[in-house]
């Protein structure tokens, strides 16, 4: 770097200045929740005071999908789960 760009650390200082994190601001819904202003309610799914968001249909999807995914997984926890079995019936015998 070139001597005449160098930036000394007061300089470096007042860059950083504003460099601190904010905290979030929140809103109030009419619901009475907390929510992140200029986005839908994860609550009641309401924005401007209308409904953009089925909450009731996003549950259930998310429910069908968690099941899904336990039903894919005991494959590897099931194989596990005999491990287990086998090393308590050879630890007990
Ligand atoms: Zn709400």
């Amino acid at each position: 770097m070139v001597v005449r760009m160098r930036r000394n650390r007061s300089e470096t200082a007042k860059r950083r200045s504003h460099h601190a994190l904010k905290a979030q601001k929140l809103a109030t819904c009419e619901c009475g929740a907390l929510r992140i202003p200029h986005r839908a309610c994860p609550e009641c799914g309401k924005y401007n005071g209308r409904v953009v968001i089925d909450v009731v249909a996003r549950t259930k999807r998310e429910q069908r999908r968690a099941k899904r995914r336990q039903a894919e997984q005991p494959q590897a926890g099931a194989g596990a789960q005999t491990e287990t079995k086998k090393e308590e019936a050879t630890t007990s015998a």
